[in-house]
């Protein structure tokens, strides 16, 4: 049985008389980019995200700029990133002119260590970029704490956590300065094409960023700072408008997804559980660690023979991908910052050893024991 890294056909075939619609009402409109779809969307955001400002942009990695943008971040500054996470994070620190610092993870969470971010800080440091990677939220009380001692911002990197809820039940997104979210269609929330969306809670950031948003105009053909084309179609926001209201069902489907692995490799022999962070007999899969309200838009494990493993799974037709296989660190582009390679031990080993398998609302019961069985006969091929 093949069993496909995600299937997107699934969720429209089961939405598209709905979404038809709404993509033949923008059709008539012609009303094609912000508009009364992005209003609509922006408004609905804004209560689910339960913030004060949800801001429709182009595409996360725009939202990422932007907000960098917001705070005039440029040459001379710096930005404290983890070293482990999808390019754009750091990428758009850099386009800025600033530089990026890379910091190491945790080995639990695999996100932004906080005890090595207050090392990191220097005068030049002017936002802390945490990431909600996978789906769970980073260690946003002592990030803020340190925010709080420093004056330094918090700008959420939340594209892969749209709804994620953090120890105190709010949604990440909105517990920093700015919050950046994501829709490209692999994300919880996906939309037909790039989108994405800012947050924030702040009145005076919320009007910079929607004069950013169009070139810095205000009024019309008069501008008073630069900025760029980081408008959101009307035909994204109609689809994620029909969207939205399954999207905790998906969540759901997809944290019932998660509890079907663990308790499969448990009775595979393949882990004690969730949590183990070394290789042994007992633990020769490591499965994510299950911190707090988890939406797994990814569910990674870690194995000592991941190239190996991935092989023979893509063989038997089963789906995967490496979330990331090159820290920051280790990107030639950055090559230019000089990053010592041994200040980041638990980037490095999960780069080599982290595997994410299928997760999708949609994969049946039968398709997870499959994907199980199948690593177990692996495993037992590296036995004997
Ligand atoms: C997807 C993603 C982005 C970029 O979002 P796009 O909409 O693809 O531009 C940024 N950061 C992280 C962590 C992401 O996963």
């Amino acid at each position: 049985m093949a069993v496909p890294l995600l299937d997107l056909k699934l969720q429209y075939q089961a939405l598209k008389t709905e979404i038809d619609a709404a993509l033949i009402r923008v059709a008539e409109s012609q009303a094609c980019i912000l508009g009364p779809e992005v209003a609509a969307l922006e408004a609905s955001m804004a209560t689910y995200l339960d913030v004060r400002h949800a801001i429709g942009i182009s595409s996360g990695t725009d939202a990422l700029l932007i907000a960098l943008m917001a705070y005039d971040i440029g040459a001379g500054d710096e930005v404290i990133v983890p070293t482990f996470s999808f390019f754009a994070t750091a990428g758009c620190v850099a386009r800025t002119g600033a530089t990026p610092v890379f910091v190491d993870v945790d080995p639990v969470s695999y996100m932004i260590n906080p005890d090595l971010v207050r090392k990191a800080i220097t005068p030049r440091t002017k936002a802390i970029m945490p990431v909600h990677l996978f789906g769970q939220a980073a260690n946003m009380t002592e990030l803020m704490a340190i925010s709080a001692e420093t004056g330094i911002p918090v700008i959420e990197d939340a594209a892969q956590a749209i709804g994620t809820r953090y120890r105190d039940g709010r949604p990440v997104g909105g517990i920093g300065h700015i919050g950046c979210f994501s829709f490209y269609p692999t994300k919880n929330l996906g939309a037909f094409g790039d989108g994405g969306l800012v947050t924030t809670n702040d009145d005076a950031l919320a009007t910079k960023i929607l004069q950013l948003r169009n070139h810095g105009m205000e009024p019309r053909y008069y501008h008073s700072m630069i900025g760029g084309n980081f408008r959101l179609d009307a035909i994204q926001a109609a689809v994620l408008s029909v969207k939205l209201p399954h999207l905790d069902s998906w969540h759901a489907a997809r944290r019932r997804n998660a509890e079907l692995y663990e308790q499969a490799f448990v009775a595979e022999g393949l882990s004690q559980g969730a949590g183990a962070t070394e290789f042994s007999e007992r633990d020769r899969i490591l499965l994510p660690a299950a911190m707090g309200h988890h939406i797994f838009n990814q569910y990674t494990i870690r194995t000592a023979h991941r190239n190996a493993l991935r092989a023979f799974l893509s063989e038997r037709g089963i789906g995967t991908e490496i979330y990331y296989p090159v820290p920051f660190h280790r990107q030639d582009c950055f090559t230019y910052l000089q990053p010592q390679d041994a200040d980041y031990p638990v980037a490095n080993s999960l780069a080599e050893t982290v595997l994410s398998l299928p997760i999708f609302p949609e994969l049946r019961p039968e398709q997870i024991t499959e994907v199980v069985a199948t690593i177990a006969e692996f495993e037992r091929t590296m036995v004997s």
